[in-house]
């Protein structure tokens, strides 16, 4: 039987979601970027299994606050984190591990901050995006470099369609408005938009690759619409690369 990916909101956050990847058969549950533990303990209960492993997508604050500093079972993160935390399974390379009986894949998707990965299950399929691939954007380049952001994006955006994407923070409505900002306002925006309202930040739609592949302007920036947009408001749109760059660049300005 395949893993299943639980989202959960955390209220007193940074509008952060964490996951469990859990299997009903094998009693067990994989936490990743725990902001607080014993919230992780209590979903992890409401289904059932044991809370056994940590899984870190990167080293922000708000995604390893919850780390037990106790905590006995395996711990896999970029090899970075390893000098602040206790990494059992330390990556520095594309790699994969076995939980539960199934095979993840791990992708280093540096960008967001240089020690991001992500994880991918093949059998589900899921992709847990910690701050890389937003719904309807990308993370934010603070902490990490615009281009290598770029390409971390264009493998990403090369997973099966049908793959479901989970990321570390509830930013699809935000994103939707700034999307309309730059191409205005269309069908697929209005749809997306109207979902969102009509849910909470624990109900929100869970989309596909194949969805954002649809209105996720960063995933589309060979768009003519796109570019006359920047280009009006007088980005550099001479590749796609430097598109995405002033998508960003506008974005954290919005
Ligand atoms: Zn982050």
């Amino acid at each position: 039987m395949a893993l299943k990916v639980q989202r959960y909101f955390l209220p007193e956050s940074f509008q952060n979601y964490n996951h469990l990847v859990w299997s009903a058969e094998h009693k067990t549950a994989a936490v990743i970027d725990p902001f607080d533990w014993a919230a992780a303990e209590h979903e992890a209960q409401q289904l059932g299994v044991h809370l056994q492993e940590i899984w870190l997508t990167h080293g922000h604050g708000d995604h390893i606050r919850g780390v037990p500093a106790n905590f006995s079972g395996r711990i896999i993160g970029h090899v970075d984190l390893a000098s602040q935390l206790n990494i059992t399974q330390p990556v520095d390379q594309a790699t994969s591990f076995e939980f539960a009986g199934e095979r993840i894949e791990v992708l280093l998707t540096p960008g967001h901050i240089p020690d991001h990965i992500c994880f991918f299950l093949p059998n589900v399929p899921a992709l847990i995006a910690g701050d890389t691939l937003f719904n309807a954007g990308v993370g934010n380049t603070r902490s990490g470099d615009t281009p290598t952001l770029y390409r971390s994006i264009q493998r990403l955006k090369k997973l099966p369609a049908e793959t479901q994407v989970y990321n570390g923070h509830d930013y699809f409505l935000t994103n939707l408005k700034f999307t309309e900002s730059v191409v205005g306002s269309t069908e697929i925006t209005r749809h997306w938009i109207s979902q969102c309202e009509k849910a909470t930040p624990d109900t929100r739609p869970i989309t596909t690759i194949g969805d954002e592949l649809q209105y996720n302007l960063f995933l589309n920036t060979e768009r003519e619409e796109i570019i006359k947009s920047l280009d009006k408001q007088g980005f550099k749109t001479d590749s796609s690369e430097s598109t995405f760059a002033a998508l960003r660049n506008l974005r954290d300005q919005w």
